[in-house]
């Protein structure tokens, strides 16, 4: 079976460093706020290109606690995508707001700017943009309509980081920047960790007081906050990971254009917007074509894993049901839903597997048109 992802492949690479990295953290004993946590978020400010980066528990506590930072709660509304991962809603959820959508654009399956506006009202207190499967969202037209109703922009850079829109860095166009090292991101960590990336000092402290119980004097609390710390262990591994991300991320892009030249001929499908204004990271390489659950099937019966990010829209999950959206609302959303397939993509991918996965496609998606 070629694998969508295999995580094992990289420790391989870099076990000698790693290991060294983590029986260092357990020696020096300092496991919770040290110095790799302090570091590491200096790093990802300077990646980024923020004056400020605040290590979390999660890309999930990076989203809600970035909305908490900015006030947004009860009677407010966010206006965001209904095709991305659940946690962009919930986040907006925990906060107490009300999740608004907007329909995506077809091509890169992100918010489609021009149908922003008019889901934008009075009680509108931010737009959250997910910079989807690795593709950087349309940040200059997000920006003009943010900036003439007045609203934040929080980014949800989950799948994105060192995606570029426009030679800029996702994660420092909005008042934050949220990002997930998710073991399966493309930096990753070896369990839950996340990153808020910010230009305003402020924000910076509010969130850096929530994360730890809503106080910045030890046992001195001013309001409710959690427990939402990166912990040493994790922050050392991704420190050895960090410097390889330019290079992971070249390999994942030449993975990209090794399907685009091997796909090109076939017209059932529809391939990723390549560097949609900026710098696509490929997270997930993601196709679109009818008959898409038997293509999978048939696919998995000849040795290749795919997976469907994702197959129920936001505004049609169960947990959203109390918004009263309908199927029908958010077309581009649902039909996304019902045709995208994503293929095996990681640095590491051998370029035969690459011919392979194009050439049983192929044969499958021949297969279909005359079934
Ligand atoms: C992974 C992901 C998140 C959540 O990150 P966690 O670190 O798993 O909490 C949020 N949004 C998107 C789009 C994601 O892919």
């Amino acid at each position: 079976m070629i694998p969508i992802l295999d995580l094992t492949v990289q420790y391989g690479a870099l076990k000698a460093e790693i290991d060294a990295a983590v029986t260092g953290v357990f020696a020096g004993g300092h496991f919770i706020n040290g110095p790799n946590v302090a570091a590491l978020e200096e790093e990802i400010a300077a990646y980024v290109g923020t004056r400020f980066a605040v290590a979390l528990n999660s890309g999930t506590d990076a989203l809600h606690l970035a909305l908490r930072a900015l006030d947004v709660g009860p009677g407010d509304e966010v206006v965001t995508t209904p095709f991305s991962f659940v946690a962009t809603t919930e986040a907006i959820g925990i906060v107490g707001a009300t999740p608004v959508f907007a329909d995506v654009d077809p091509s890169t399956y992100n918010l489609d700017p021009a149908k922003l506006s008019a889901s934008i009202g009075p009680r509108t207190k931010a737009i959250l943009p997910v910079h989807l499967y690795g593709a950087p969202s349309a940040m200059d037209e997000i920006e003009a309509v943010a900036r003439r109703h007045g609203v934040a922009i929080v980014e949800d850079c989950a799948q994105a980081i060192g995606a570029d829109f426009g030679g800029r860095r996702v994660g420092s166009f909005g008042a934050a920047g949220c990002f997930s090292f998710f073991p399966s991101k493309n930096l990753g960590a070896y369990g839950d960790g996340g990153m808020l990336t910010t230009d305003d000092e402020a924000l910076a402290r509010r969130v850096r007081a929530l994360r730890a119980h809503g106080g910045r004097v030890k046992y001195h609390h001013e309001e409710l906050g959690i427990n939402s710390r990166l912990d040493e262990v994790q922050a050392a591994i991704l420190r050895v990971k960090l410097p390889h991300l330019e290079r992971w991320t070249a390999a994942r892009r030449s993975v990209a254009r090794a399907y685009g030249a091997a796909l090109a001929d076939l017209g059932a499908v529809q391939t990723p917007a390549h560097d949609p204004g900026g710098r696509h990271v490929y997270h997930q390489y993601t196709i679109a074509l009818d008959e898409r659950d038997r293509v999978q099937a048939s696919l998995r019966a000849a040795g290749v894993q795919t997976m469907i990010y994702y197959p129920v829209p936001l505004h049609l999950q169960e947990v959203h049901r109390a918004l009263g959206y309908a199927h029908g609302d958010f077309p581009n959303a649902e039909r996304a839903a019902a045709r995208v397939l994503s293929l095996p993509v990681y640095p590491e991918l051998p370029a035969a597997d690459v011919r392979r996965v194009a050439r049983e496609l192929h044969e499958v998606v021949a297969g279909a048109a005359v079934a």
